[in-house]
């Protein structure tokens, strides 16, 4: 088949990219610009006329996707802004709204779609919690959307990315209820972790790395600044590969399904470096919980994930009781 997939130069897309094309799939890449795609075409070369571009300048305006859908027979909607830099909450709000929004609107216009799969986020899940917390694909971060309706600009720049992740998300589910009986297609939305490992997409200089990688390698770049932060993570590779698992898998569709390799913290990655460079880290020191600690629904994650009871593959506790964190499972719940 035949898959759109939104963004295409991110972080996290070109691993999707390459993940549909080694399973056989051919992948229109749909970017901002002629130039945004050059080095894409570039790197899937080898895959001739299984992977091709569509320029779509701007997601958020009616219609943006319309060309950019035909003949598809699927959609990974990864495109949306992940940074901490906004001041007005629109500037993340609304690409990540109206884009999906957007997509979804010319998908059902589209009789060739089968399956959308919207790549979410943890961020729409979780909330700021001052006990430890258990937190399923159940929960929404509407504290974050809250936050930011009452705060505007003031809201914090983790609330304002969370909004619109929450938003966003919401937002899909909605469309396809609404929607439901004209669509020649259901909705799969994955929601990982952070996500981190090798950077295969176009970036310029460090300075222009997505966020997540931009934090990874400020943490070997600047190890005696390292944030305190601990977490949830997922292999780039492995959300790649979920992706295509979701378009593959017919059960994936109206899941909204919480993938997460984990806990971390980020002297993990110091420990973790090649022995020839290990000294230049201070080694053993969990920094995880220094000068305060992580964020608290982070850190209740990280509780829950080393309590031993935390694994559960495959959906073993849909109602969120007791076993907390789904570590390297997929777990799958129906939202609608
Ligand atoms: P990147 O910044 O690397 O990629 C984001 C992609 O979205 C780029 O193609 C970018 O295009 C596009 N995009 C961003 N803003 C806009 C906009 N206003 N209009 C049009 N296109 C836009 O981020 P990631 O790869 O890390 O993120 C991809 C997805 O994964 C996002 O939905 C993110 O929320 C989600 N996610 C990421 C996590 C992570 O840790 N990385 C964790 C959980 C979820 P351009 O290059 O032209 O700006």
């Amino acid at each position: 088949g035949k898959v759109l997939v939104s963004g295409a130069n991110g972080f996290v897309a070109v691993w999707v990219v390459r993940s549909l094309l080694e399973n056989g799939f051919s992948v229109r890449g749909a970017v901002r610009s002629a130039a945004k795609g050059a080095h894409l075409r570039e790197q899937f070369s080898k895959y001739g006329d299984r992977f091709g571009l569509a320029i779509v300048p701007d997601i958020t305006k009616v219609s943006a996707f319309d060309e950019a859908v035909k003949g598809v027979d699927a959609i990974a909607h990864t495109a949306s802004p992940y940074h901490f830099q906004a001041d007005d909450p629109a500037e993340l709000l609304e690409p990540a709204i109206k884009g999906t929004l957007g997509i979804l609107e010319s998908a059902r216009k589209c009789s060739s779609v089968k399956r959308v799969v919207v790549t979410s986020s943890t961020a729409a899940v979780l909330h700021d919690s001052p006990t430890p917390q258990v937190f399923s694909e159940l929960d929404w971060d509407d504290q974050a959307v809250e936050e930011v309706e009452k705060k505007g600009r003031a809201a914090s720049n983790a609330h304002k990315y969370r909004a619109s992740k929450t938003l966003a998300e919401r937002a899909a589910w909605d469309f396809v209820k609404k929607h439901q009986s004209e669509l020649g297609w259901d909705l799969s939305v994955l929601n990982p972790p952070l996500i981190l490992g090798p950077v295969i997409h176009e970036v310029s200089s460090p300075d222009a790395l997505n966020t997540s990688a931009r934090q990874m390698h400020g943490v070997f770049t600047q190890p005696d600044a390292v944030v305190s932060g601990a977490g949830c993570w997922v292999d780039v590779r492995d959300i790649a590969f979920a992706h295509v698992l979701a378009l593959q898998k017919q059960e994936a569709g109206g899941e909204r399904i919480i993938i997460s390799a984990g806990a971390f913290k980020w002297q993990d990655w110091l420990d973790a470096a090649p022995a020839e460079s290990k000294s230049k880290y201070q080694k053993g020191t969990p920094r995880g919980r220094k000068r305060g600690g992580p964020p608290s629904a982070l850190r209740c994650q990280q509780e829950q994930a080393h309590s031993g009871d935390a694994v559960s593959q495959h959906g073993g506790n849909r109602q969120g009781r007791g076993r907390g964190l789904r570590a390297k499972g997929m777990v799958r719940m129906r939202v609608c």
